[in-house]
């Protein structure tokens, strides 16, 4: 698409915007429906881009890109004319005799763009929350996972009239040239570098965004655990989707008095889950591309490999990988390590590893297993995150109900369940007044003094 093409795609969704039909919760209804039968009808299509994509086994696959949307949606059904409703507020006595509201109101055009690592999951899920709320769309899926962006395309070019939603496939530069006045708000999902981007760009024509960035989630182990239960649920997190997931625990930390015996159990439990290298490979999901490969391949050079280090190159595979004998300066510790690489670095005392984390960038999610409460207040408490999850990992972000996004470096602004249809929605406040009734009091020229005024006053707001 050229920018001809981009704008005039634009005027075409801003005209379908100011029918107002988007704005008819049958309309929203009735779309929504539509797209969990297009996901439904076309699992097996889906799979396979994934598969070809990213390898992606297809439980992995369903969990995290079909089965959530499609839950995302009967949610939004559901629950739409309730979120919708309008809300009354006090009106204060100076607005006797009146009635305030606030409605909440779709923003127009919004642009959502996404990354590579869940193609359908980081375009769809914000999606259900853009159409509930009314809005007519412009979806940019990532151009690195190919086979899902053509799917993408085809789907919703087939399934829905271009003037309320549309895919523009391709990379930084058309992403940009989407990004003028014709747009409403931005929905953003990738990485800090390109969202400083995305916020620079739309900063210039005043446009609202939320960013969903990413970072490094840290994750503390305690002495005070179920060390199996805790070893499952970390490696779990740590290796879904071959560590390429925003929220997954990018490091451990883990204290030295559970140290041997937590490692032995880490140990057993991945080769347990992914023991044979050789017989993994057919379901475990490949690095998206060769540079991010390499850098990978790079983390092994330091430390001590106590699981895994082997890989395919030509296959981009790279094995389940935990490494200890590292500290915060090491290379691994130094950028996301978005990939099935656990670095390991043990501490004694609590109160530095919390200084520490408090210096770094603000992760998107803390994770904490413990079973000291004291403990767990004390990182609630003091530490900085879009999200706490204490005795899980990416648990968290399934739930519908706590409204997932980051802070700082994380990103801005939150999204799942009724927090997408409010992220892609602005309240528009109503005040209605009556003739019947007029203070005088208001008027100039002003004759009352200030201190009876000041008396008076306080009762009026
Ligand atoms: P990316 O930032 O390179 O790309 C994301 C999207 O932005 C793509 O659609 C791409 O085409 C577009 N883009 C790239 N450069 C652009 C530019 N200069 N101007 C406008 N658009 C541009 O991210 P990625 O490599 O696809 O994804 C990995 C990153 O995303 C990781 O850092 C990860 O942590 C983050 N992420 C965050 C979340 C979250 O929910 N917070 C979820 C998944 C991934």
């Amino acid at each position: 698409m050229n920018k001809e093409q981009i704008l005039s795609l634009q005027l075409k969704q801003k005209e379908f915007f100011n029918t107002g039909k988007t704005k008819d919760i049958a309309f929203r209804i009735e779309n929504l429906k539509k797209l969990s039968f297009i996901f439904q009808e076309n699992e097996a299509k889906i799979l396979l881009a994934l598969k070809t994509d990213l390898n992606k086994s297809h439980i992995e696959a369903y969990s995290s890109e079909i089965g959530y949307i499609l839950q995302e949606i009967k949610i939004a059904i559901k629950n739409l004319k309730k979120w919708n409703r309008k809300k009354k507020v006090k009106t204060s006595l100076i607005n006797f005799p009146g009635k305030s509201y606030y409605v909440n109101e779709p923003y127009g055009t919004v642009l959502v763009i996404s990354p590579w690592n869940y193609p359908f999951g980081l375009l769809f899920t914000p999606l259900v929350g853009a159409i509930a709320a009314g809005n007519c769309i412009i979806a940019k899926p990532s151009e690195i996972s190919t086979n899902s962006s053509k799917l993408i395309y085809e789907l919703i070019s087939k399934n829905f009239p271009e003037e309320f939603f549309s895919v523009i496939e391709g990379g930084a530069e058309i992403t940009q040239s989407i990004i003028n006045e014709n747009i409403d708000y931005i929905f953003f999902t990738g990485s800090t570098v390109v969202g400083k981007e995305i916020f620079k760009s739309a900063s210039e024509h005043l446009i609202p965004v939320t960013l969903e960035l990413g970072g490094k989630n840290p994750c503390i182990v305690d002495k005070n655990i179920d060390i199996e239960i805790a070893a499952k649920r970390l490696l779990w997190g740590k290796f879904f989707n071959a560590g390429q997931t925003c929220v997954a625990p990018d490091y451990l930390l883990l204290n030295k008095n559970i140290q041997e015996e937590f490692l032995t159990k880490l140990v057993d439990f991945t080769n347990k889950f992914y023991g044979n290298f050789d017989e993994i490979q057919e379901n475990f999901t490949r690095i998206i591309s060769q540079k991010h490969f390499d850098r990978i391949i790079g983390y092994l050079n330091e430390g001590k490999i106590i699981f895994g280090g082997k890989y395919v190159k030509n296959k981009l595979l790279i094995e389940p990988t935990i490494i200890t004998d590292l500290n915060y300066h090491s290379k691994i510790m130094q950028e996301e390590v978005f990939g099935p690489v656990l670095p390991i670095i043990s501490y004694e005392d609590i109160n530095v590893v919390i200084e520490k984390l408090n210096k770094l960038s603000k992760p998107l999610c803390v994770y904490l297993f413990t079973k000291d409460k004291e403990l767990q207040s004390k990182i609630v408490e003091n530490t900085v995150s879009g999200t706490v999850c204490i005795n899980g990992t990416i648990h968290s972000i399934i739930s519908h109900d706590l409204p997932f996004g980051g802070v700082g470096e994380s990103g801005m602004g939150r999204y799942h369940g009724k927090t997408s249809f409010e992220t892609f929605s602005f309240k528009k406040s109503i005040l209605k007044k009556k003739f019947w009734w007029d203070w005088a009091v208001m008027y100039p020229p002003y004759k009352t003094s200030l201190n009876l005024f000041k008396k008076v006053a306080k009762y009026f707001y």
